[in-house]
């Protein structure tokens, strides 16, 4: 196969596509972007590298790759309760082979469609299948959700379900026999899974403090722990585990995807109990899907209750593949 010039890649594959966003003075074809932050606003900014074989399977379809990748790291701006603006890839590949670079150019534009994000700059370089995407967003000066602002008395919540994304994994990795339907349903859950981006921002009016979860839900509460110097306990009763999954797995299993698995791409968000009343009209308001978990205590553990018992979990978060 007759191997093209990076130039030639980027022309062909990227450039051509925009999506309009605010502030492009500049896009992809000259050293730099030029972009215009919008006026009186942060700019925040997040990195995400996803490895061949570690984060996705090698032989993945390029165009599942693509939006896996922009959905993961747009999901930080949600975290942030930012709007997206613009972002920069870095694409590795052992080859450039057109019919998988169209797969992937179709990809990544439809996720950057759906979150109104351009691509303005990119790189390509030979060597094993790497993808890292940069993504920029705007937020009101002091409006961005931190780790370091839950407080004492906060109670804690999480949007959609848990257990989806470590369930998917397992799916797709074959450690699991699922039916037709599960499997298409566990397949998008990895692949496409839902970024609460508006929703997020919608939070960031009533919530100081969010994460999203990505390395499974106690570990990323306990960057929130570290981070705010307090400790957390959740409740196994409480968690919301989505209805394919109760189906898929022994109880016992679910929770411990829920509690420990990634991938879920769910926010975890904290609210003061003077904020409840309008957490509550902005759940009308937006139809929200969150749940309560539980609360933000004294201390510097992050614990999960069953029936008052510690429910002990042996491995945090974080699954290679
Ligand atoms: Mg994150």
């Amino acid at each position: 196969m007759a191997s093209i010039s990076e130039f030639d890649l980027i022309e062909e594959y990227f450039a051509g596509q925009i999506v309009a966003s605010y502030g492009v003075n500049l896009g992809i074809g000259d050293d730099c972007a030029l972009l215009t932050v919008p006026q009186s606003k942060q700019l925040a900014v997040s990195i995400d590298t996803m490895i061949g074989g570690v984060h996705f399977p090698k032989n993945a379809d390029p165009e599942l790759i693509a939006e896996r990748a922009v959905r993961v790291a747009v999901s930080d701006l949600a975290a942030m309760g930012a709007d997206p603006l613009w972002m920069t890839l870095s694409l590795t590949l052992p080859a450039a082979e057109s019919h998988w670079l169209a797969g992937f150019s179709r990809g990544l534009f439809k996720a950057a469609e759906e979150f109104n994000l351009s691509l303005v700059g990119g790189d390509t370089t030979r060597g094993p299948l790497a993808v890292a995407i940069q993504v920029h967003g705007s937020v009101d000066p002091g409006q961005a959700m931190l780790r370091s602002q839950a407080r004492v008395g906060d109670i804690i919540f999480v949007t959609g379900s848990l257990g989806d994304g470590a369930a998917a994994l397992a799916v797709i990795k074959k450690e699991l026999d699922v039916g037709k339907s599960a499997f298409s349903y566990f397949m998008s859950q990895y692949y496409t899974p839902r970024i609460w981006i508006r929703e997020a921002h919608a939070l960031s009016e009533v919530s100081r403090c969010a994460i999203d979860i990505s390395d499974g839900l106690l570990a990323d509460l306990g960057h929130i722990c570290k981070a705010s110097g307090v400790g957390a306990v959740v409740e196994a009763e409480r968690l919301p585990i989505s209805e394919p999954l109760r189906k898929l797995a022994e109880p016992d299993a679910a929770l411990a995807w829920a509690l420990t698995g990634g991938d879920d791409y769910q926010i975890c968000f904290t609210v003061a109990p003077q904020q409840l009343q309008a957490l509550e009209e902005l759940r009308e308001r937006h139809r929200l899907d969150i749940t309560a978990i539980g609360e933000i205590v004294r201390g510097n553990e992050c614990v999960c209750l069953s029936n008052g018992r510690i429910v002990e979990c042996d491995n945090l978060g974080y699954k290679h593949f």
